[in-house]
């Protein structure tokens, strides 16, 4: 009886061994797959496209000259290219310069998938409804304080009407600050560079620092550049340089006041800012 117990003894012991020696070699392979991505330097994992990719500004309407071939009029609109998005946020007075200016700088208003209105006043939705009548496959966020009857006109076109009263996201890297001010309400644009934030103003009506204050508070992120009009054309020159410490006091790394932010305005941002100064007008280009 001691032969086989003692062979069923050593075919076990044979056994035991040869079955934790698999166990290992399968653990192995899995601890090296598992290690690897740590091991790799941070430089070597691939950006995604999509995250590097750049935004482009052009101003379309602004009564301040920058490209001769322009036509020139009161009021602000401004092409903005995210990723595969075109924006325009507002719309100028009107439809034809808007377009023929659009048309110069080879925009095409079918490209356009959303609309954004800072505020109600002719100079900034005036070219509205002539570029609905050539692309109404688009989204419209306006401030939610417009009249029913504006809302109905956008809708009559087929467009999507977006309503805006809080902070909130319009497509990925953009957001608007939400309505702002008592009297004129203002919503302002905010996009996510790799250099930081560029707040797009159309009036700036509540205050063009409340608004870059805004942008920064619910970004938690460093502003690069304020670029629209800053509605400072009756402002004194004390006003003034306290608006430009504001701006440096908030890291605002760059300015290109336009539209309806007044010559001292714009003089005196050039004085302070220097090579951080970007003279704007209509047919300007940023490429960030
Ligand atoms: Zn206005
Ligand atoms: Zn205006």
């Amino acid at each position: 009886m001691k032969r086989p117990v003692l062979f069923l003894g050593v075919i076990l012991v044979v056994g035991v061994s040869y079955l934790l020696m698999q166990t290992r070699n399968l653990e192995t392979p899995q601890e090296k797959v598992l290690e690897k991505p740590e091991e790799k330097p941070l430089e070597e994992i691939p950006v995604r496209k999509e995250e590097i990719s750049e935004v482009r500004l052009t101003i379309v309407y602004d009564n301040n000259p920058s490209d001769d071939r322009l036509g020139t009029d009161w009021g602000f609109g401004c092409i903005v290219e995210v990723g595969d998005r075109n924006i325009l946020f507002d719309t100028g007075a009107d439809a034809e310069t808007l377009l023929a200016n659009m048309q110069t700088l080879s925009i095409d208003p079918q490209k356009i998938n959303i609309i954004v209105l800072s505020h109600i006043h002719g100079d900034h939705v005036g070219g509205l409804f002539g570029v609905l009548e050539r692309n109404s496959e688009v989204k419209v966020f306006l401030p939610s304080s417009f009249s029913q009857s504006f809302k109905d006109r956008v809708k009559s076109f087929g467009a999507t009407v977006v309503e805006v009263s809080d902070p909130s996201p319009i497509t990925k890297r953009v957001l608007t600050t939400g309505e702002m001010g008592t009297l004129i309400r203002e919503q302002a644009l905010i996009v996510e560079t790799e250099k930081g934030l560029v707040v797009i103003t159309g009036c700036a009506h509540p205050g063009v620092v409340n608004m870059v204050k805004k942008a920064k508070k619910i970004t938690e992120q460093e502003v690069y550049l304020v670029m629209g009009g800053f509605h400072l054309s009756g402002a004194s020159d004390s006003q003034l340089r306290d608006i430009v410490k504001d701006f440096r006091a908030l890291g605002v790394q760059k300015v290109a006041p336009c539209h309806c932010s007044g010559d001292r305005c714009r003089e005196l941002f050039k004085k302070e800012y220097g090579s951080g100064y970007i003279e704007a007008g209509v047919g300007k280009i940023f490429d960030l």
